[in-house]
């Protein structure tokens, strides 16, 4: 019999049990290990198959013999087990990249540093009302290997990270989306910026004169990459700063789209997405859908009654005509940026968390005029009171939930607007940002 080749597998979540179940499926002998705990569905899913697992440890003579390793996006390359299979030249994928190699599915996989998410979710929906056999994968529901291994779909919409753009090789993208770049987990890329970028420009790796690349024409660092890329795929640039003869554009308050000829027109009042910052997610998930031939009607649809992601500018409740407006997702300056942008009542702006590098002066214009106070809620909140003390006059510090829902209820009026958009990530004080925009609901609810 012939030896098996050792998959191994770092971090059992969602797309690590994806990836044992693929490999193990295509015959690779399955090991999975993750140095935390690994959540009892997935442990009992992994006993279901017969996988092999390990928790609370690495064992190193098993992970360092193996023939591939597919690691975790979460897990950093700093980390100890990954300086040993690297010194061992073992080779180390994501496992979006593993998948990769087991579907000849089409892919439009989606890129940015915010926006990644409700624009998968809203191509993935244009493709899906068309009537296409199409899955969504990257951070949203099932992973991208689990739906490879059980299902067999023609088409796939992909969320992709820079972190998992870091462990791809040699996937292709059929259509790739770039959103936009701007500073964002920096602490991971050594907070140097190129190196985040060239993560980011890994979308275009492989891609062939057939294919599409969908970018934002208004992003000065895109333009920058595009000049010293050697970018193979047919380029659609999308903006809403000058009117264009091909690709997205905005033209007297009308979205116009225009891809190989094919041409799309609806007024920005029609779509369901509202903000500056949505207008270029719209036009991208326009351009993909037109990029296939599909209806329309069928696209304008969409656009027009897509009810948006949770926890993304979600507007909650209103409690005394004070609306309340989850962004627990805006992890970074740059999502804040078009959340006070699209703000037009005065707000009370809740922010904190894990800093993770950000530079606040980028927010000063905005704040000074569309912000009241502010409710800082994390652990350690110096570094934005020290930032904001002579731009706003009424800065309060709180360590959980309740008290800053509470305070910035007390803080402000009616017509106000309580903003939770907290440019920073979550771990300080909660799971994850799904855990702090609900506890953020509740707390609202609870007033
Ligand atoms: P990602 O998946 O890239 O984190 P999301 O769609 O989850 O992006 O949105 C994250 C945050 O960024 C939200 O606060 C949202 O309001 C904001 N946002 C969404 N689209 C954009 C965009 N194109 N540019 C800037 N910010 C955006």
């Amino acid at each position: 019999m012939m030896k098996q080749d050792k998959l191994v597998i770092l971090g059992g979540g969602e797309s690590g049990v994806g990836a044992a179940i693929l490999g193990a499926k295509k015959g690779f002998e399955v090991f999975v290990s993750d140095f935390g705990e690994i959540k009892d569905e997935y442990k009992s899913i992994l006993e279901l198959r017969n996988l092999k697992y390990e928790e609370k440890q690495h064992t190193e003579e098993l992970i360092l013999d193996a023939s591939l390793v597919v690691k975790s996006p979460g897990i950093s390359d700093k980390a100890l087990i990954i300086v040993r299979l690297k010194e061992k030249n073992i080779q180390i994928i994501s496992e979006i990249e593993f998948a990769g190699r087991f579907t000849n599915a089409k892919t439009i996989c989606i890129t940015g540093s915010n926006g990644k998410t409700t624009t998968t979710m809203l191509t993935y929906e244009i493709l899906k009302r068309a009537g296409l056999n199409v899955g969504v994968a990257g951070n949203v529901g099932k992973s991208f290997a689990l739906q490879v291994a059980d299902d067999n779909f023609d088409y796939f919409v992909i969320e992709l990270s820079s972190f998992q753009l870091d462990g791809m090789y040699d996937f292709r993208a059929d259509i790739a989306v770039l959103l936009n770049i701007t500073p964002d987990h920096l602490d991971r890329y050594e907070y140097k910026m190129q190196n985040y970028v060239d993560s980011k420009m890994r979308i275009v790796r492989n891609q062939k004169p057939d294919d599409w690349f969908v970018y934002c024409a208004d992003d000065p660092i895109i333009l920058e990459e595009l000049k010293k890329t050697d970018i193979r795929s047919r380029k659609i640039p999308f903006t809403i700063m000058q009117a264009l003869n091909d690709g997205g554009w905005i033209e007297n308050k009308v979205m116009k789209l225009n891809v190989n000829n094919n041409t799309f027109d609806m007024t920005i009042y029609e779509l369901a997405l509202q903000g500056q910052h949505n207008l270029y997610n719209s036009m991208a998930a326009g351009i993909s859908g037109s990029i296939l031939n599909l209806r329309k009607e069928g696209i304008r649809e969409c656009l027009s009654d897509f009810q948006g992601v949770e926890h993304r500018l979600e507007r909650f409740l209103r409690v005394h005509n004070i609306e309340f407006i989850n962004d627990s997702k805006a992890t970074n300056i740059n999502s804040v940026w078009y959340a006070l942008e699209s703000m037009s009542t005065p707000v009370v702006w809740i922010v904190g968390g894990v800093d993770k590098g950000n530079d606040y002066s980028i927010l000063f214009d905005l704040v000074k005029e569309k912000v009241k106070a502010i409710v800082c809620l994390g652990k350690d909140n110096n570094k934005i009171i020290t930032a904001f003390s002579g731009i706003v006059k009424k800065i309060v510090d709180t360590k959980s939930m309740e008290e800053a829902v509470r305070t910035a209820y007390f803080l402000s009026k009616k017509n106000d607007t309580v903003l939770l958009s907290p440019a920073c990530a979550s771990f300080d004080l909660f799971k994850n940002y799904e855990e702090r925009g609900r506890k953020f609901k509740e707390s609202v609810r609870n007033l």
